[in-house]
């Protein structure tokens, strides 16, 4: 057994002094809802009625016939808000209302996670407001839009590269000056203990269900699961439930430009060791210790940290981390539209282009994808690449 918070040596709380006592008060809520049979009944009632829970599990048939393998994709982008990351902040939500706290703060990079937190905090008529660096702003105007809709109050960051890191950065000062009546909510299994096991017992109700579903229509698990890694929710929610169980697990990160360019978001490829956002893990960062930028097409995936649980399987191996470049996961979109009348968010897109891969490898023959959200809110990005218009 690793220390509280730890997994084996990454994780663990970085902070200010001043946010201890929040992340204890946190801690504590979250050891007593595990066991609340209330609290895990209220928030399974809003999984299934609001935000339409359980989602499919999905037999791609066509695509399957022309991968030579079965696949079934489970269908996270049929979710409230068009992906996984609603779990989370509905269940942060129900949290921050048990703490007596309404006010809601969050970061957000291509505005998926602003927009859950937005939606939640409407929802519980609570304050919303979002941290959003001034270059995604730019990037992401419908985001940006919807979240003022719903009613948030959308911050600009303009220090540093005025993306998502710089976004958390101010998220984490505004919360240590605003501790008493905020709670923050983190749109990964990253940030500091409890954030990582919390974000990761919130989305595991994604494996819970793919084990149900895939014991119902097989009558066995599958060979392997695939899942595209940003921050590692998703593949986290996947995962967890069979870690025990002797199913392959992949996690896919984003190559973007290619690896040897220099122009990616490989963090547990191509990161080393250090401390982002309140815990130790793998990181994209120079020899000196400054965090580079990352690079995706796919906005969900360009964070330069990834969850510590992730660098503690990549450790042990449980789990097999590959990558896929902005090219591949470009041609899978198009695939997946084309072959079974679905919209793939190009985070996704890049669990679904590894399918060549394993097809060629021949190892399994059942597979599971997680498809972690749709894709319409990347028209912008792919309309180059797939509709033969110029780059803009
Ligand atoms: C945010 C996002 C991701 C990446 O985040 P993870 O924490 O790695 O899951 C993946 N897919 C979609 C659709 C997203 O919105």
């Amino acid at each position: 057994m690793t220390k509280k918070g730890y997994f084996g040596p990454y994780g663990g709380r970085y902070v200010p002094e001043t946010l201890f006592p929040a992340l204890e008060e946190l801690d504590r809520a979250y050891e007593a809802i595990r066991a609340d049979g209330d609290f895990q009944e209220e928030l399974k009632v809003l999984l299934n009625k609001y935000s339409g829970r359980p989602t499919a599990l999905y037999h791609a048939e066509r695509l399957s016939d022309s991968l030579g393998i079965k696949v079934y994709l489970k269908r996270e982008d049929l979710n409230h808000t068009g992906a996984h990351k609603i779990n989370n902040a509905l269940g942060q939500a129900l949290i921050a209302r048990r703490l007596g706290k309404n006010r809601i703060i969050a970061e957000t990079g291509a505005g998926q996670h602003g927009v859950a937190s937005a939606t939640a905090a409407a929802r519980f008529g609570m304050e919303c407001t979002v941290f959003m660096g001034e270059v995604d702003i730019a990037r992401q105007r419908m985001n940006v839009d919807r979240m003022r809709l719903l009613g948030a109050q959308v911050v600009p960051v303009s220090s540093g590269n005025k993306t998502l890191k710089d976004a958390t950065n101010e998220a984490i000062r505004h919360w240590v000056a605003h501790v008493e009546d905020c709670h923050y909510i983190i749109g990964s299994v990253v940030g500091p203990h409890p954030y990582p096991s919390m974000v990761r017992d919130f989305q595991r109700v994604i494996g819970d269900e793919v084990k149900e579903q895939i014991m119902a229509e097989e009558g066995r698990l599958p060979d392997a699961l695939v899942a595209c890694v940003g921050g590692g929710s998703n593949a986290m929610g996947i995962f967890y439930p069979f870690v025990d169980d002797a199913v392959r697990m992949i996690g896919v990160e984003a190559a973007g430009h290619g690896i040897e360019t220099g122009e990616h978001a490989v963090t547990l490829s191509g990161g080393r060791v250090g401390v982002l956002h309140g815990s130790r893990s793998y990181l994209l960062q120079t020899d000196d210790g400054q965090v580079i930028e990352p690079y995706s097409l796919s906005a969900g995936l360009d964070y330069p940290g990834v969850g510590p649980q992730h660098s503690f399987f990549k450790d042990t191996g449980r789990v097999e981390y590959v990558s896929v470049t902005d090219d591949q996961a470009v041609a899978a979109y198009g695939k997946l539209c084309s072959l079974e009348g679905i919209i793939p968010a190009l985070e996704s897109s890049h669990a679904l282009a590894h399918l060549e891969v394993m097809a060629r490898d021949g190892r399994d023959s059942l597979v599971v994808v997680n498809l972690s959200g749709r894709g319409d809110k990347d028209m912008d990005s792919v309309r180059p690449f797939l509709l033969g218009e110029d780059k803009r």
